[in-house]
């Protein structure tokens, strides 16, 4: 199991952490296999999504924000449910197989993590699986 720390800058915001993985992948020397990212945290999350236009992730967010509002007589005292829902409905997880020692993505695909409430200093575990290649 590896980690690493993402210090996130805003209140909310995606950021691509899919070189950072790429990079424990090269390390690990694993040619095929499957990669679990895990955010072990209850505000944040991560996801797969468009890496080539940054509106994508913006839109992404402000239409979370729509459906979950910040605001909406949540009984939670803390006063971040709204981080809470965001971060359930996108999920603490994402698998990526492994082929040819590097991560199965699409074109337009990265890994972000996910901030919904920040800043702060936050961890993403990664588990690289080996396991026979393809015949
Ligand atoms: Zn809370």
């Amino acid at each position: 199991m590896k980690q690493f720390t993402v210090r996130t800058s805003a209140k909310v915001e995606m950021i691509d952490i899919t070189e950072r993985i790429r990079i424990l992948l090269k390390e690990s020397k694993i040619k095929s296999g499957v990669c679990h990212v895990f955010v072990p945290h209850t505000t944040a999350a991560v996801t797969i999504n468009e890496n080539a236009d940054p509106d994508v992730p913006r839109d992404i967010l402000m239409e979370l924000a729509k459906i979950v509002p910040h605001n909406d007589n949540y009984r939670h005292v803390e006063g971040n449910s709204a981080a809470h829902i965001k971060a359930s409905i996108l999920g603490a997880s994402e698998t990526v197989f492994i082929e040819n020692g590097e991560l199965v993505l699409g074109t337009w695909q990265s890994i972000f993590f996910c901030e919904f409430d920040g800043p702060r200093s936050r961890q993403v575990i990664v588990m690289l699986t080996a396991l026979p290649a393809p015949e």
